[in-house]
C-alpha cells in the first residue's frame, strides 16, 4: 500500500515475540461458563456432551494448526502446545492466541447442534479467553500438563462426591459444603462408598483424567531406552533445517487425530509416545 501521513501509527504496535526455543503452552478457557452450564442445563456435575463437544472443536484447532503437538482439556478449558521449533507467525503472542481462540470458539458454536440438538444457542454467544505461557524445559511442560491433570482429578472427586450428596442424598449445597469441608481425598472416596456405593474408581476415564490430544504414530514398546529424556539432555540447535520443518509438517499434517483419557503424569504415556516431544 501506498505510504501515507496515516502510517506512523504502526509505530505503536508493541512486539509480543515469545521467547524462542521454548515450548509454548495456550490455554483457553470459557467465559462465564457457570452461568452458561446452567443456562443450557448442563448435567451436573458433569454434562459428556459438553466435554465431547470441547474435545471436537480442541481436534478442529489441532487439524488446522499442525504446529500444535498435544492438547489438553478439562471442564471449559484446553491447553495447546506449540513445539519449541514453532515458527508460525513469528511466534507472535496476540496473533497465536487469538488465532486458537477465535478458532476453537468458531468450531465449538459450529458443532454446538451435533451435541445439543435440542438447545439451540442464543446469545450472549459462547466465548473463550487466552493466555500464552512459555516453558523452557520438558521437565517444566510436563509439570504444567500434570498441574493440570492433577486439578481435574482434585475437582472431580470434590464436584462428584459434591453432587452425590445433594442428588442422593437429599442434602442442600450448603449442607453439602459443610459435609466436604476440609475432607481429604480418602475421606471423599469413603463418603461415596459407604454412602452411595459409588466406587470413585469405577467413574468414567474421561471424568477423572481428562482429554488428551495428540496425533496417533506407531506406539514405541514399554522397556525401550526413554527417548523424552535424550531429547532434554542432546544440545539441539535452536533452528530447525526448513526442508526438515517442512517433512515435519506434512507428516503432521497426514497423521490420525485422537482423543484419549490417559494419565499424563506418569512417564508411560511420553515413553510410548516420544515424537510428542521430540
Ligand atoms: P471465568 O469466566 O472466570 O472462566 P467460569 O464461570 O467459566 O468463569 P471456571 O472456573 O472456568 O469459571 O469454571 C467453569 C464452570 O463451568 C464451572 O462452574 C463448571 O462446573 C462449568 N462446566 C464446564 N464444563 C462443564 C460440563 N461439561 N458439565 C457441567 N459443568 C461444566
Ligand atoms: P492473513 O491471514 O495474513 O491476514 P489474509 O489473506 O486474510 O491473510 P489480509 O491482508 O487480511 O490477508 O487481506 C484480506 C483478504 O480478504 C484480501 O485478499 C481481501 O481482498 C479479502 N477480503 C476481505 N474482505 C473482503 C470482502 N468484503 N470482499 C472481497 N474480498 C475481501
Ligand atoms: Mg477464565
Ligand atoms: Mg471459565
Ligand atoms: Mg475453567
Ligand atoms: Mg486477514
Amino acid at each position: 500500500m501506498a505510504n501515507s501521513k496515516f502510517e506512523y501509527v504502526r509505530q505503536f504496535e508493541q512486539l509480543d515475540t515469545l521467547l524462542p526455543n521454548t515450548w509454548i503452552v495456550v490455554r483457553i478457557d470459557g467465559r462465564g461458563f457457570t452461568k452458561f452450564a446452567n443456562k443450557y442445563a448442563f448435567e451436573k456435575p458433569n454434562d459428556k456432551r459438553a466435554l465431547e463437544l470441547m474435545n471436537a472443536a480442541a481436534k478442529a484447532v489441532m487439524a488446522e494448526l499442525p504446529d500444535i503437538t498435544i492438547g489438553y482439556g478439562i471442564s471449559d478449558e484446553y491447553s495447546f502446545v506449540l513445539h519449541k521449533t514453532c515458527t508460525l507467525f513469528e511466534r507472535r503472542a496476540s496473533k497465536l492466541i487469538t488465532t486458537i481462540v477465535s478458532t476453537f470458539t468458531g468450531y465449538y458454536i459450529h458443532f454446538w447442534p451435533t451435541y445439543f440438538p435440542d438447545t439451540p444457542l442464543s446469545p450472549p454467544l459462547p466465548s473463550f479467553d487466552g493466555r500464552a505461557v512459555c516453558y523452557p524445559s520438558v521437565q517444566n511442560l510436563r509439570d504444567y500438563m500434570s498441574w493440570r491433570q492433577v486439578d481435574c482429578h482434585i475437582n472431580n472427586l470434590y464436584n462428584t462426591t459434591f453432587w452425590a450428596l445433594i442428588q442422593l442424598g437429599g442434602l442442600d449445597a450448603r449442607e453439602a459444603e459443610q459435609t466436604l469441608a476440609g475432607t481429604l481425598a480418602a475421606e471423599k472416596n469413603e463418603i461415596l462408598f459407604s454412602r452411595f456405593k459409588i466406587n470413585y474408581n469405577n467413574e468414567p476415564e474421561m471424568l477423572k483424567k481428562g482429554s488428551v490430544i495428540f496425533r496417533g504414530y506407531e506406539l514405541v514398546e514399554p522397556g525401550s531406552h526413554n527417548v523424552a529424556e535424550d531429547v532434554e539432555n542432546i544440545a539441539e540447535p535452536i533452528q530447525q533445517s526448513k526442508t526438515q520443518l517442512e517433512s515435519d509438517r506434512k507428516k503432521r499434517v497426514k497423521a490420525q487425530i485422537t482423543v484419549e483419557h490417559l494419565d499424563i503424569i506418569k512417564d508411560e504415556f511420553w515413553d510410548r509416545r516420544p515424537w510428542i516431544l521430540s
